[in-house]
């Protein structure tokens, strides 16, 4: 199986990107999983820190082992983790990449702590990779009706190289007018001359772009032409599953079989995974 590291390297050099969507449960994972598999595309897959207190690092990552051991290439990644306690639990757990997001801390702040981060990350499992972050990104991975956003909170160009230099991360999330999760009252662009600015003072480095739930396919389009190499969807899942889910159990009062009233909220899931992995061009890459 190709390692992730050389999955970005052809995602970066053939402009097409690879999905991450966040699981809290095991039938949501294997929704992600079949319709990656299906499409013969790579995938990554996620958990927050809460979503991994839910499930279990342990069980998160060992049920992601049982998938590759079956051939699947997904890869579980450690979403926003932004403690080093965390961050580190997760590494321990052996999922096979992590976030650190310490976007929030004073820059200085930030790089000390991803430092630290890649250091450790060198000496687990023969070194795996770490996603940085910089810029502040708002929202959250909900639907939310409005959310005030300003060029001051962007990624800037010269920081951007600046930290990856020092810290040296495996890609890195920016922010460039994405907002994590769904805004019903407002209209979310992505500024992609910030982009290419970032683009072409990080050459070849794997650009992360979060939030991507609720955006138009066409900016999505535009940003993986323009250095984006990695799309994570979390919010328009979470709704997919729970919309069919909460469908089912209201239909059917009485049916009590978890995987009768479960199945078509997977399968809700699979046709978005489906629908987005087309767009970001990943399909028949493994
Ligand atoms: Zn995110």
């Amino acid at each position: 199986m190709k390692t992730l590291k050389q999955y970005f390297r052809e995602a970066v050099a053939g402009r097409w990107a690879i999905g991450h969507f966040n699981f809290s449960t095991g039938d949501q994972l294997r929704a992600i999983v079949e319709a990656a598999a299906e499409l013969k595309s790579p995938v990554m897959v996620g958990t927050s820190e809460g979503e991994a207190r839910f499930i279990g690092y342990t069980q998160a990552a060992a049920l992601v082992k049982s998938y590759q051991q079956e051939g699947h290439a997904v890869f579980i990644n450690a979403d926003h983790h932004k403690s080093w306690e965390s961050a580190k639990t997760a590494m321990d757990a052996a999922y096979d990449t992590v976030l650190i997001d310490a976007s929030k801390l004073p820059i200085e702040e930030n790089i000390k702590l991803t430092k630290k981060v890649v250091a450790y990350a060198q000496s687990v499992n023969m070194g795996i990779p770490v996603e940085g972050e910089l810029g502040y990104l708002k929202g959250s991975s909900e639907v939310q009706t409005k959310v005030e956003i300003s060029t001051a909170d962007y990624t800037k160009p010269e920081e951007a190289k600046d930290f990856v230099a020092q810290t040296r991360v495996d890609r890195l999330a920016i922010v460039f007018g994405n907002i994590h999760g769904i805004v019903t009252e407002q209209e979310e662009h992505l500024d992609i001359d910030t982009l290419k600015k970032i683009t072409e003072v990080l050459p070849g480095m794997p650009l992360v772009l979060h939030g991507a739930s609720g955006l138009l396919a066409e900016e999505i389009k535009m940003a993986i032409q323009n250095g984006i190499a990695n799309v994570h969807i979390n919010t328009e899942l979470r709704v997919a599953y729970h919309d069919m889910l909460h469908k089912e159990l209201e239909e059917k009062p009485k049916e009590t079989t978890p995987y009768k009233y479960l199945g078509p909220a997977l399968e809700e899931a699979k046709k978005m995974v489906k629908a987005k992995l087309e767009l970001f061009g990943s399909v028949g890459k493994i």
